[in-house]
């Protein structure tokens, strides 16, 4: 600044000089005004250079200056540059953040005063069946008209959450949304929805397990409320008392048995896996299920009729890796099912065999009624019946298929079904070749 005024006065003065020199009388002021005119010309065009250049934002092609000039072109170089590194790095940062969003399982909705979408990620779109960047703008119940979102969405406060139904074009799954506002900034909203079918679905599950149970707990109490009232009220032979007992008797096995099978699947359901260097042997666990068979088989027989046939076939010196307990409900479950849905006179088949890739199996054949091809999918569901009433008389729980399942499940093994209405059934069980021993190769 000082080299500049100085410059300036010594251009001046020497203008000054040769004016007077040229012409005595007013040459003098005449240099100096020339000299400070073209200064100001020269630092007018300079300016309109400088401006020039930050019209454009070319900060890396600066006007080349020297002098006062060309200081101010630099800092303000500086200024620019690292202004626009800070753009930069906060554009980053916010890329970086919607990145974030946009990567969430949940549907993340900003909402601006009016309660227009500002900026949605895709999973909101997805859940709510909206275009991220078509719907921009659009007002959020416009888009989402369920009745139960609108009314939420006027009440005052947004307390909890509404559920509605999801956009899933998918036929066999209808998707289930939570839906919550949040208040945030100036009158700004934040819509999150999230996925809840499956949370849905296990809560519906659990309602109706909880009515199945009550329902079943239920019809042998009442029968036997009955009897006990009728024992209290009516003075009966004693005959007629046995006779009464008797059938309390069955209820309460009934109740006893339905009890024993939802402790046994709340026990698949808590434990940890079976271990699998826990050796069962064949022979000991299908000695016992086949006595009870032969036990339950005897004990369904009237007089007069032709008693079942049943045929155990159990490989020596097998050991299977699991639980022995587990092992022993499910076989048993479907000798047993066999046993009682076999008519007098049937045949009932058990036996193992060793598959070519090393997996053992265990099948139960019976020349049984049969089941229907439409019910098969649905068999192993908890207190899925076929024939209710014919369940019930032969004192089934309901929960056999399910058990024999859960076990296989556990065991990484499957459980196959295949029947013929009229002709029988089969059931198998097949464990994997990991939890097979053979102490012999006699299989
Ligand atoms: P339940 O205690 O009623 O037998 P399960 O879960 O063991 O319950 O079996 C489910 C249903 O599958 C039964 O109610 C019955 O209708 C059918 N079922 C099971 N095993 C047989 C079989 N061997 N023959 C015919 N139907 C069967």
């Amino acid at each position: 600044m000082v080299t500049r005024t100085v410059s300036l006065f010594f251009w001046m003065a020497v203008a000054a000089i040769s004016g007077y020199w040229l012409l005595p009388s007013s040459g003098h002021l005449l240099g100096a005004f020339f000299v400070c005119l073209f200064t100001v010309i020269k630092d007018l065009w300079k300016g309109q250079k400088i401006t020039e250049w930050l019209r454009h934002n070319n900060v890396k092609e600066p006007p080349q200056m020297d002098g006062i000039w060309g200081d101010l072109i630099d800092r303000m170089r500086r200024i620019l540059n690292e202004q626009r590194k800070q753009t930069q790095y906060e554009e980053q940062k916010l890329q970086d953040f919607l990145l974030a969003i946009q990567a969430s399982p949940n549907g993340v909705v900003l909402l601006d005063p009016e309660g227009r979408i500002e900026w949605s990620n895709q999973t909101a779109a997805q859940h709510l069946g909206m275009d991220a960047k078509r719907d921009l703008m659009q007002h959020v119940v416009h888009l989402v008209r369920d009745p139960v979102f609108k009314k939420y969405y006027s009440s005052e406060s947004h307390d909890g959450e509404v559920i509605i139904d999801g956009r899933s074009v998918s036929l066999q799954k209808s998707v289930k949304l939570s839906v919550q506002l949040h208040n945030y900034g100036e009158s700004r909203q934040l819509l999150l929805t999230r996925d809840v079918t499956t949370v849905a679905h296990a809560d519906a599950m659990r309602r109706d397990f909880v009515a199945n149970v009550s329902h079943e707990i239920r019809t042998p109490l009442t029968v036997m409320s009955g009897f006990i009232e009728t024992l209290q009220s009516l003075n009966l032979e004693k005959n007629e008392r046995e006779k009464y007992l008797d059938l309390m008797a069955v209820q309460a096995s009934r109740m006893q048995d339905l009890v024993n099978d939802l402790l046994i699947l709340s026990q698949l359901e808590g434990s940890t896996l079976p271990s699998t260097n826990e050796p069962v042997s064949l022979q000991g666990l299908m000695s016992s299920i086949e006595s009870e068979a032969r036990g339950l088989s005897a004990s369904q027989l009237f007089e007069n009729q032709e008693p079942q046939i049943l045929n155990f076939e159990t490989p020596e010196s097998v050991q299977l890796h699991g639980a022995n307990k587990e092992l022993h409900s499910a076989i048993s479950n479907l000798v047993n099912n066999a046993v009682r849905y076999t008519p007098s006179g049937g045949l009932i088949t058990s036996s193992w065999s060793l598959l070519p890739d090393q997996r053992i199996q265990f099948s139960v054949a019976d020349t049984g009624p049969g089941i229907a091809s439409e019910h098969l999918p649905r068999l192993t569901e908890r207190f899925y019946r076929v024939d209710r009433s014919r369940s019930r008389e032969s004192g089934g729980t309901g929960l056999g298929l399910a058990i024999a399942k859960h076990v296989m499940q556990r065991h990484g093994g499957e459980l196959k079904i295949e029947s013929e209405l009229g002709k029988g059934s089969k059931f198998t069980l097949i464990f994997p070749a990991s939890r097979v021993m053979l102490e012999t190769e006699s299989f």
